[in-house]
């Protein structure tokens, strides 16, 4: 199938005290109309700097990101180009993206006026859009200092249905609210992505949650994908170490416990990456040659990618022993 959102061989780097930190290190990564892309790592991996240059928001510094043919360039002072308004992203925070002066209406109306909307009009299509997302009619007219965190996502989530997105990518949108709103604004986005046949990428270190909502997932690791399967793929049999690590830490189906993660450590610091493969100094399966050569990725048989030296090219998990 087609891709709508595809990035080829992105690097991205950026400058921190005068030095230079790779923060993505040459990824490939492609999103198919419709589905949703569970991106998953743990914090400073490097995924929501991947998922902000996605919408423009951080610019390419090698490699390039295209949406629906077009290639994805950085946005100039805020301004989107017209074939890139229907690609938007949501935050953690939604209170930071939302103009605490305006009202709620006025904010989601924005993407509907770009579209050419009559305002009036574009006020009656703001509350029903409000009210899809389950808050209260006069929410219009209120600010947003006056909502939850939760309800604030939900408006930060009318204002992408406003701009008639058809990719959303959702940074870590859950992570900030509380328990109870977690699971309300993760169903609620996933009811309207199918409704509104949209793709998104779930960014996201919270494991559980990416495996309930995904159709496939990519591991990534020190700026790199490592690994990229079908959720089933990756929960069931993961195939790189770093998965398998990631997959043991996650709670029993029960909720009962946690299985104890095997992987030492931290994730390396990227001014400094490791030699070879970047996960080698926390691999317990680490090979001699994996100190100084940098694995490919390879195609296995059940068509997942994996970037391991264990992996080898139309061999299937099941016949490795890890
Ligand atoms: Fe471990 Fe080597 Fe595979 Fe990297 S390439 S994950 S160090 S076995």
């Amino acid at each position: 199938m087609n891709e709508i959102l595809s990035l080829k061989d992105v690097v991205i780097d950026y400058d921190r005290n005068g030095e230079k930190v790779r923060a993505v290190a040459g990824v490939d990564l492609g999103l198919r109309p419709g589905e949703i892309l569970g991106l998953v790592g743990e914090s400073g991996c490097g995924k929501s700097t991947l998922g902000k240059a996605m919408v423009g928001i951080l610019k390419v510094t090698e490699g390039e990101i295209t949406f629906d043919g077009e290639r994805v360039k950085k946005l100039t002072r805020g301004r989107r180009p017209k074939h890139f308004r229907n690609l938007q992203m949501i935050f953690q925070d939604p209170y930071g993206s939302l103009n605490p002066r305006r009202k709620i209406g006025v904010q989601v109306i924005d993407g509907l006026l770009v579209g050419g909307m009559r305002k009036s009009l574009a006020l009656l299509k703001a509350a029903e859009l409000l009210a899809k997302v389950g808050l209260p009619e006069d929410a219009v007219d209120r600010f947003p200092h006056q909502f939850s965190g939760g309800q604030r996502q939900r408006i930060a989530i009318a204002r992408a249905l406003a701009a008639s997105t058809t990719v959303l990518i959702a940074d870590e949108p859950i992570s900030a609210l509380d328990t109870s709103s977690q699971a309300q604004v993760a169903n609620l986005l996933v009811d309207l992505v199918h409704e509104f046949k949209m793709g998104m990428v779930f960014i996201s270190h919270d494991l559980s949650i990416v495996r309930r909502i995904s159709d496939r997932v990519a591991v990534m690791y020190l700026g790199k994908i490592v690994e990229i399967g079908t959720t089933s793929q990756i929960w069931e049999n993961p195939s790189h170490p770093y998965t398998r690590a990631l997959v043991s830490a996650i709670p029993h189906a029960d909720g009962a416990s946690f299985m104890p993660s095997d992987l030492p450590g931290d994730v390396p610091n990227p001014m400094n990456p490791p030699s070879g493969c970047r996960f080698h100094p926390r691999c317990q399966l680490a090979l001699p040659k994996c100190t100084t050569e940098e694995p490919q990725f390879v195609t296995l048989t059940d068509n997942r990618e994996v970037s391991c030296f264990l992996q080898r090219e139309g061999e299937s998990p099941a016949s490795i022993t890890l």
